[in-house]
């Protein structure tokens, strides 16, 4: 392997280097068996093994109880944004959406065709620049449920904690910070998350899921799409994408062993402050998030002079700090500060910006 990047791309993301380590060791030869870790059976007793402890891991992690299912399915998030209203709400029925930027529009979007789409919140007046404030949020005590999403990977805009809709059930696309702190899962009917940032490859996606709201499906719909049928055959209804999950289950012990998920919140409030400091000492790079809603793990950034972008791209790239380019929707330059990102590679990405201002600034 040549040297190590630090990269810093929103997903697929850095992954931490002793599960790629273990990966290479084990990619030709998986454990000792003479074939791939491609080729992994899922019928195997080695995949059954995997499943079981990922599970385990994943509950142990997030402290999941026991009315909650996990599930490892396919197709990363974006899937969800659909299933969400077709296993939890009737036709007709209303959900409440919290408008915090982009991700949360495309889950409302998709969500408009198959429910009555209410937005209870939204935080578009101020150019999503927030979490609107939850004294403020106007639900519906008769919704079918509330979707946040927990940290806005575009926008660069995070939840500080987990919001309390009483007994409406609480849907996250937690795609972005999964794993990143303590959740207290008993607020959630459900979770969703792409496995592309904090978790492994991209493809997978995990579901938690409380029991009680799996009988709620509606009819009609296609048995891929209903968590029901993932949770009666154990997320293998279909072949599961068993080097992925083989991959995530490597990620969940390597954070266990790191100290879990109350280490990754100590560190990614200390990686995230680092490149903060950096923007709001310089008079070159503009960041404009309320403080409170600024997220840990991606933090977008402008250049006051635009011209600088490219040279300031480059200059990072020939530093082993890549990805830095924004998303094409917004322009601009983003850092994204998951867990697998070291200490050293925030601090080098600080060191950077404050060098590059004092030479171009
Ligand atoms: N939600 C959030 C918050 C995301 O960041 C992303 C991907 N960046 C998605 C959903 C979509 O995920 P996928 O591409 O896995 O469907």
């Amino acid at each position: 392997m040549g040297e190590r990047a630090y990269n810093f791309g929103a997903g697929p993301a850095m992954m931490p280097d002793a599960v790629i380590e273990r990966v290479a060791r084990e990619w030709q030869d998986f454990r000792g068996e003479g074939y791939s870790a491609m080729e992994l059976g899922h019928r195997s007793e080695h995949f059954a093994d995997i499943l079981a402890r990922a599970k385990a891991d994943l509950r142990a992690l997030l402290d999941v109880p026991e009315s909650h299912h996990i599930l490892f399915l396919h197709g990363g998030a974006t899937p969800h944004f659909a299933m969400v209203p077709l296993n939890l709400a009737q036709p007709g029925e209303s959900a409440d959406y919290i408008h915090t930027g982009y991700w949360s529009d495309k889950a409302m979007a998709e969500a408009s065709a198959l429910v009555n789409v209410r937005i209870a919140a939204s935080a578009a007046d101020s150019e999503f620049d927030r979490v609107p404030d939850r004294a403020g949020w106007q639900l519906d005590p008769a919704a079918a449920y509330v979707h946040i999403c927990s940290n806005e990977t575009i926008g660069g805009v995070e939840y500080d904690g987990d919001p309390d809709t009483g007994n409406v059930p609480l849907v996250a696309d937690m795609s972005s910070n999964i794993l990143s702190r303590p959740i207290d899962v008993a607020r959630y009917g459900l979770i969703y998350a792409g496995a592309q940032k904090n978790i492994g490859p991209a493809g997978l996606a995990i579901v938690i899921v409380r029991d009680d709201l799996l009988e709620r499906v509606r009819a009609g719909v296609p048995s891929v799409m209903k968590y029901a049928r993932h949770v009666e055959w154990d997320s293998m209804y279909n072949t599961p994408a068993a080097f992925a999950i083989w991959v995530a289950g490597l990620v969940f012990e390597h954070v266990r062993k790191a100290g879990g998920v109350t280490e990754m919140a100590r560190i990614s409030v200390e990686k995230a402050q680092k490149i903060y400091a950096a923007i709001d000492a310089s008079s070159l790079y503009i960041n404009r998030i309320q403080p409170a809603s600024r997220s840990r793990m991606n933090v977008p950034f402008f250049l006051r002079e635009p011209r600088l972008e490219q040279r300031f791209l480059d200059g990072a790239r020939r530093r082993g700090l890549l990805n830095l380019k924004g998303h094409r929707a917004t322009g601009g330059m983003r850092a994204s500060l998951y867990n697998a990102m070291p200490l050293a590679g925030a601090q080098a990405l600080a060191d950077y910006m404050t060098e590059f201002e004092r030479k171009n600034g």
